[in-house]
């Protein structure tokens, strides 16, 4: 089984998808957590290329094709051999991600970016994405309280930035409904952690 969570900042991916992993290994799942960017030696070696520091220095589209590396080589090292030996993996971020950020609010056509997902892909598509909707505002408040001066330089991208990411994360789940979930990240924690059990209990039929 293959979990993705996808959402903007602040919108407590992290807590939620470690809680998740907990409670499927309390079940005596084997569970892998990764994350995107990075989740093997090398994507985390491109993670730091993209995302420290406050300059851009690459354009719109080599910036997608090395997230789309990133994702090759974490697909090859990580994610594809954890679910050839029968674990789940539950990854922070996906492929969704690349088509939130680099397509609609980076503005990166999306037939180039289905090229690049199908090439680095594949057949290796999730079961079950889990996003985890909040306003803009409230995300980017959540983000800033957490890491303070320090945010990435995604997070410091204004407002609008922020809300064409959250409308083209809905239009993903609506599009696809069989595949997506989409999870009021808005409500206290433990609600959103129940919320998340519901969904993939009765999705992955636990
Ligand atoms: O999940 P987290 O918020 O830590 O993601 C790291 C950063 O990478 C985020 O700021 C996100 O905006 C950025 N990102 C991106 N494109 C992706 C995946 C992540 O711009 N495809």
């Amino acid at each position: 089984r293959f979990i993705t969570f996808e959402g903007g900042e602040g919108a407590g991916k992290s807590t939620q998808l470690r809680r998740l992993a907990e409670k499927l290994a309390e079940r005596g799942v084997d569970v892998v957590t990764t994350r995107e960017p990075g989740g093997s030696p090398g994507a985390e070696i491109i993670r730091h290329v993209l995302l420290s520091g406050a300059a851009k220095p690459f354009g719109a589209f080599a910036e997608a094709a090395l997230f789309a590396a990133a994702r090759a080589d974490h697909l090859a090292v990580t994610i594809r051999p954890a679910l050839e030996r029968g674990a789940w993996v539950i990854c922070d971020r996906f492929a969704d991600s690349t088509r939130a950020y680099q397509g609609a609010a980076g503005h990166i056509e999306p037939a180039l970016l289905d090229a690049l997902e199908a090439a680095t892909v594949g057949d290796t598509r999730p079961d079950l994405t889990l996003l985890l909707d909040i306003p803009a505002e409230e995300g980017l408040a959540r983000a800033a309280a957490r890491s303070g001066v320090g945010a990435d330089r995604f997070e410091s991208e204004g407002l609008t930035f922020h809300r064409q990411l959250r409308d083209a994360f809905l239009a993903i789940a609506a599009r696809e409904p069989g595949r997506c979930v989409v999870i009021d990240g808005r409500k206290e924690p433990d609600i959103v952690t129940k919320a998340i059990w519901q969904a993939v209990s009765k999705r992955l039929s636990l």
